[in-house]
């Protein structure tokens, strides 16, 4: 495949090129352009010659150019899906969700269309005040390898849908998706440089699309070291950011829960696209009087699940992504056995059957009694490792939640109502589910207290891509 830039399929100027592995395999799928400085500044000047045309595009008519785009993939589904599950490695259900999810984003912004206008207000003794929105011109959009098709729809819809052109910076491990869903965006009728996809490293090529002086506005997702990188860039630059960055989501398990729907629970939101979710259950809290049913019933349903290919039937979960997510999950689990950090009561190793010889795999892995300075409730844990810890009482339990450097998202697993209006109040997180974990909409917005800056998903996402001017007006 090649980058897209212009509305044309290119290779990159320097003529190299990066290998794309599947990583339950370690087959060959692609190569892809190694993209460089030069491509990133062709991709800005193709998006900034096309801006004027779509910015001057009723939204309706953006918005109609978007609809067929999901039209498209929505009818394309099966074959976009198995795509992903082959550079990303999430089981093919799991795939088909996400490209589902990235039809619903687009068709909710087209939805939004309408509502794009300013405001006007009466100024006592002044006239009037008027606010008028206007796009902010070209958008750069860096995105991470763990939901890439998702994470692509929260951030093009707005962006297009306002007006603004845009550079998009896929992950080096899992390009292959976001190239052919741009392509069908251009089949849909989007006109050339209005969304270009630049493939190459993130320092080069990513960091060449921050530091461009006709970007206007950088959304990134991604680790939260690599986020402060891009803020530190962009600031430079006086540019707007929106940062998405890490999680270590707590999940609080009251001994009134209902113990079959929480099981459930912790299962898909610890072990879903095997554990590289930021918003997945990364620490969980339950309390003393029901954790030994509680997690007897989970241990059960960890050794139930089907580790494998995601490409092939029947699998819950497939392997981790690449090598080094794999690493750092092997090594946190050694130093845990080591320092008798908990106990290990279900996984805790690469899986032994020969079929996964060159994947990544781990087995979901589930770890109690977890004293309170471990890594594994440190640290964002990107993988199928879950730590469990034993509490008291509610207010143990959010105590313990709120002790993180992360505030993505958090749980709280009760049917007693003073309960969930305690743990929506005092949770310190951007999301707070309720008898659930996991679940995103685009109706409503999505980010973190102490996990980056600014929104994605609902209305709010809409201003993040657009200037606002404020007339006071006198006549
Ligand atoms: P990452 O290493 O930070 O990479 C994210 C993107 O940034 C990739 O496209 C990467 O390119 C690029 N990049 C790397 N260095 C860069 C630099 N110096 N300047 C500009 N761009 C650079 O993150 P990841 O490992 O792909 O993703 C996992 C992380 O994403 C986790 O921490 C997860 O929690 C977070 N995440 C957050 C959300 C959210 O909405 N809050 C959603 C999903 C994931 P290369 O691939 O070429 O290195």
């Amino acid at each position: 495949m090649k980058m897209q830039i212009n509305g044309k399929a290119v290779d990159a100027c320097s003529g190299e090129f990066f290998d794309i592995i599947n990583p339950a395999t370690g087959e060959f799928i692609d190569r892809i352009p190694r993209g460089s400085e030069d491509d990133a500044t062709a991709a800005v000047e193709a998006a900034s010659s096309a801006f004027g045309e779509w910015a001057c595009r009723s939204p309706q008519q953006r918005a109609g150019v978007l609809y067929r785009a999901a039209e498209l993939v929505r009818q394309r589904k099966d074959a976009l899906a198995f795509l992903l599950t082959q550079e990303q490695g999430k089981p093919f259900l799991e795939a088909k969700n996400e490209i589902e999810g990235f039809a619903n984003v687009l068709e909710y912004y087209c939805g939004l269309a309408g509502s794009l206008r300013g405001d006007f207000v009466p100024i006592p003794h002044n006239g009037y005040g008027a606010t008028v929105k206007s796009p902010m011109g070209v958008c750069a959009a860096i995105i991470p390898w763990n939901m890439p098709a998702l994470i692509m729809a929260w951030k093009i819809s707005p962006a297009l849908i306002s007006g603004n052109t845009l550079v998009l910076k896929p992950a080096s491990n899992t390009p292959l998706t976001n190239l052919t869903l741009s392509s069908i965006l251009s089949e849909a009728g989007l006109p050339a440089g209005v969304l270009n996809v630049v493939t190459g490293p993130g320092e080069i090529v990513g960091e060449s699309l921050v530091e461009s002086p006709k970007v206007k506005k950088i959304s990134f997702t991604g680790e939260a070291r690599t986020g402060k990188r891009v803020a530190e860039l962009a600031v430079r630059g006086m540019k707007r950011v929106t940062l998405e960055l890490g999680g270590s989501d707590p999940m609080l398990v009251c001994d009134d829960a209902d113990l079959e729907s929480a099981v459930t629970g912790a299962l898909k939101g610890r072990f879903y696209n095997c554990g590289q979710t930021c918003t997945a259950v990364k620490r969980l809290y339950v309390f003393e009087s029901i954790a030994e049913e509680f997690i007897k019933k989970l241990e059960a349903g960890v050794r139930k699940l089907r580790v494998g290919n995601g490409g092939h039937e029947n699998i819950d979960m497939g392997p981790l992504n690449n090598l080094r997510q794999l690493e750092y999950v092997k090594g946190l689990v050694a130093e845990i056995e080591e320092k008798e950090e908990g106990r290990i009561i279900t996984g805790g190793k690469v899986s032994a059957n020969s079929a996964y010889s060159k994947g990544y795999f781990f087995e979901p892995t589930l770890v109690v009694d977890v004293p309170r300075e471990s890594r594994l409730l440190k640290e964002e844990v990107f993988g199928p490792v879950l730590p469990i810890v034993r509490v008291k009482d509610l207010d143990e339990a959010i105590g313990e939640a709120n002790n993180s450097s992360y505030g993505l998202g958090a749980s709280i697993w009760t049917k007693n109502i003073d309960r969930i209006l305690l743990g929506c109040e005092q949770l310190n997180a951007g999301i707070i589910w309720v008898n659930q974990h996991l679940k995103v909409a685009p109706e409503v917005p999505f980010g973190g207290t102490k996990s980056g800056i600014g929104r994605e998903n609902g209305p709010e996402s809409l201003s993040e891509y657009l200037d606002l001017k404020t007339i006071m007006l006198k006549t």
